[in-house]
């Protein structure tokens, strides 16, 4: 899924994206986004940074503002119906048929979807073995834990193969385990030709497994590329966290250097009375960009010059 690959057709193109909610508050200020078809995108923000709202919009259950978005050359805006065929979604949060079994619910979303009886029966099947749901098979829905909901939420957007899976936050509340099975499962459908445009708040999840990521901060894609795009944007290779200890615990500082030598300098200048260093990571090049980590911590200011 890393691998760099040879993409032509153009999967979804976003332009200058805005949405302004009744109260005012301007989530989107103006997005553009490329997707290549077979590619897998993270939209990586902090809590509130616009991603939700800019995936609902995408998925025609929010209207924008203004701007325009087409999903395989389909005008998301002005022919909703169709460019909802082209996608599988797995929104944030989403009411269930509680009363079903697990396995009603898929086969049931498999019919709505437009599969034959047989080929809804199928693919269920199959899903209910790759998303580890095989003993839930006869349970019913409303009895099921977060994780295992979440990864029902998954198998809807997978049934009927669509071209392009929106997914909001799919692997949020799962054990480890479980996300590393559901980015398998991901990883199976983009290698059949699918693309992937999924949130996330795991930096380390988007940075090993997506061709490229999108930073999202106050509304806007802050930077957008590669993993070792993104990361030459701020090539400083350490990061020191430092407090000087007075009484009250302060809240650490942060500092990045090109070398290790130099770390070892500030720490003879400066004597802080607790460090630690790191070698930096995408995380570090987000706060570099944004001046926040993505749990909102830092004082919002680029340290990018
Ligand atoms: P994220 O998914 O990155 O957490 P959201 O898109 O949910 O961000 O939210 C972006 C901003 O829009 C936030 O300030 C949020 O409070 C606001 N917002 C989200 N949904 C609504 C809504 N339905 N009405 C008004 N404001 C909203």
């Amino acid at each position: 899924m890393c691998s760099l690959r040879q993409a032509t057709e153009i999967a979804v193109s976003v332009t200058n994206l805005v949405k302004r909610y009744k109260k005012g508050t301007e989530a989107n200020r103006g997005i553009d986004f490329i997707a290549q078809k077979g590619e897998v995108i993270a939209i990586l923000g902090p809590n509130g940074a616009g991603k939700t709202t800019f995936l609902r919009q995408l998925t025609t259950e929010l209207k924008p503002t203004s701007g325009k978005i087409e999903v395989f050359g389909v005008d998301v805006i002005n022919e909703p119906q169709k460019a909802k065929l082209l996608m599988g979604i797995s929104p944030q949060e989403s009411g269930f048929f509680e009363t079903l079994t697990v396995k009603q619910h898929l086969e049931l979303f498999g019919k709505l979807k437009g599969l034959s009886k047989a080929e809804s029966q199928l693919q269920t099947a199959e899903l209910l073995k790759a998303l580890d749901l095989k003993n839930e098979t006869r349970k019913l829905v409303g009895q099921l834990s977060g994780g295992q909901r979440r990864r029902i939420l998954i198998g809807l957007a997978l049934l009927g193969n669509p071209p392009l899976l929106v997914l909001d936050e799919p692997t949020s509340g799962l054990d480890p385990a479980s996300r590393r099975l559901v980015w398998n499962v991901l990883k199976k459908v983009n290698d059949e030709g699918a693309t992937v445009i999924v949130s996330t708040h795991y930096m380390e999840e988007a940075e090993r497994l997506c061709d490229r990521v999108a930073f999202i901060n106050n509304g806007q894609i802050v930077a957008s590329g590669t993993v070792a795009e993104l990361r030459a944007m701020f090539p400083s290779r350490y990061r020191i966290h430092y407090t000087f200890g007075q009484e009250t615990a302060e809240m650490p500082q942060t500092l990045f250097f090109d070398t290790f030598g130099e770390v070892e300098n500030f720490i003879k200048l400066r004597e802080p009375t607790e460090y630690q260093i790191a070698t930096s990571t995408l995380e570090d090049v987000y706060f570099s960009l944004v001046g926040q980590d993505l749990n909102g911590n830092g004082e919002g200011e680029s340290l990018k010059k």
